[in-house]
C-alpha cells in the first residue's frame, strides 16, 4: 500500500511539473516607443507597424521573450527605461552624449538625419537662412530641438508634441520650417502637398536601443541578437522593406 501510494505521488507530481512546463509564462519584453515616427513605428489601425516594431519582434523571438509595445510620449521613453518600467526603448532614437549619462545605448542598427522641411518657395533655402530670425517647429524632447535650440536660441524654437503637429503648424505658416529626421520627413512631405525638404542635411545621428544602465545582461544579449540579425540579413530585409533603396 505505501509503496503505491508513493507510486502515485511520483506520477502526480511529474504530471504537475509538466503542466507547470507547459502553462508558464514566457516573460515579457516591454518596449517603449512613440508610434507616430514613420516608417520606423506607426499604427495601421489598432496594430503596430514600422522598422522598430519589426527588429523588436525580432529580438524578442530571438531571447525567448514575448515582445509587449507600449505607445509612449517620446520624452518619456528615457526616464521609463531607466527606472525600469520598460525593458528597452526603441524609437528611432539617437544615441547622444547627454542620453548616455541616463542610459545605456546598444550597437546602432540605422543611421538617422535630421533634415529642414519648408514649403515650397521658402525663401529659406539652406541652413543659414535659418539664422534670420526664422521660426523653427519640432517634435519636443528630440535631437531636432536639443539642436535647434542650441544654434538658433530656444525663442526661436516652437515645440509640438508629435513631428506631425510640427508639420501641421508650418503647412498653416505658424513656423517658417521644421527640422525632424529624414524618414517620417520624406513621409510627411509625400503625405502633404507644398513642402519640401532642403539639400543641406542638418545633422547625421545613429540609432540605437536605450537600456537601463544596471541591465547589463539584456544589453549583452541585445547586442548578440542584433548581430546575428544583421549578419543572417534579417535586419538588413526589414529596413529595405521600409526603406527600399532607390
Ligand atoms: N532621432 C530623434 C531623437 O532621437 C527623433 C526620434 C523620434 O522622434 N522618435 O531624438
Amino acid at each position: 500500500m505505501k509503496k503505491l501510494i508513493s507510486v502515485m505521488l511520483a506520477v502526480v507530481m511529474v504530471l504537475s511539473f509538466a503542466a507547470c512546463g507547459t502553462t508558464t509564462n514566457t516573460d515579457k519584453l516591454q518596449m517603449a516607443t512613440n508610434a507616430a515616427f514613420t516608417p520606423y513605428e506607426y499604427k495601421e489601425g489598432d496594430a503596430y507597424a514600422g522598422i522598430d516594431i519589426e527588429i523588436a519582434e525580432k529580438l524578442a523571438e530571438k531571447l525567448g521573450m514575448e515582445l509587449v509595445v507600449n505607445d509612449v510620449e517620446f520624452g518619456s521613453i528615457i526616464g521609463g527605461v531607466q527606472s525600469g518600467k520598460y525593458d528597452m526603448g526603441i524609437a528611432g532614437m539617437t544615441v547622444t552624449d547627454e542620453r548616455l549619462e541616463s542610459v545605456n545605448f546598444s550597437t546602432s542598427y540605422a543611421t538617422g538625419i535630421q533634415v529642414v522641411i519648408v514649403a515650397e518657395g521658402s525663401d529659406i533655402a539652406t541652413i543659414d537662412d535659418i539664422y534670420n530670425g526664422k521660426t523653427i517647429g519640432v517634435q519636443q524632447d528630440t535631437t531636432g530641438d536639443i539642436y535647434a535650440s542650441d544654434d538658433f536660441g530656444s525663442d526661436n524654437v516652437i515645440r509640438y508634441k508629435t513631428g506631425a503637429d510640427a508639420v501641421q503648424a508650418l503647412i498653416s505658416g505658424k513656423v517658417d520650417c521644421v527640422i525632424i529626421d529624414n524618414e517620417p520627413a520624406k513621409s510627411f512631405v509625400a503625405a502633404n502637398e507644398g513642402l519640401t525638404i532642403l539639400e543641406t542635411e542638418y545633422a547625421v545621428e545613429d540609432y540605437a536601443i536605450a537600456i537601463a544602465k544596471e541591465n547589463t545582461e539584456l544589453l549583452d544579449s541585445i547586442n548578440a541578437a542584433l548581430a546575428e540579425l544583421t549578419e543572417d540579413g534579417t535586419i538588413p530585409a526589414i529596413i529595405e522593406k521600409y526603406i527600399p533603396a532607390e
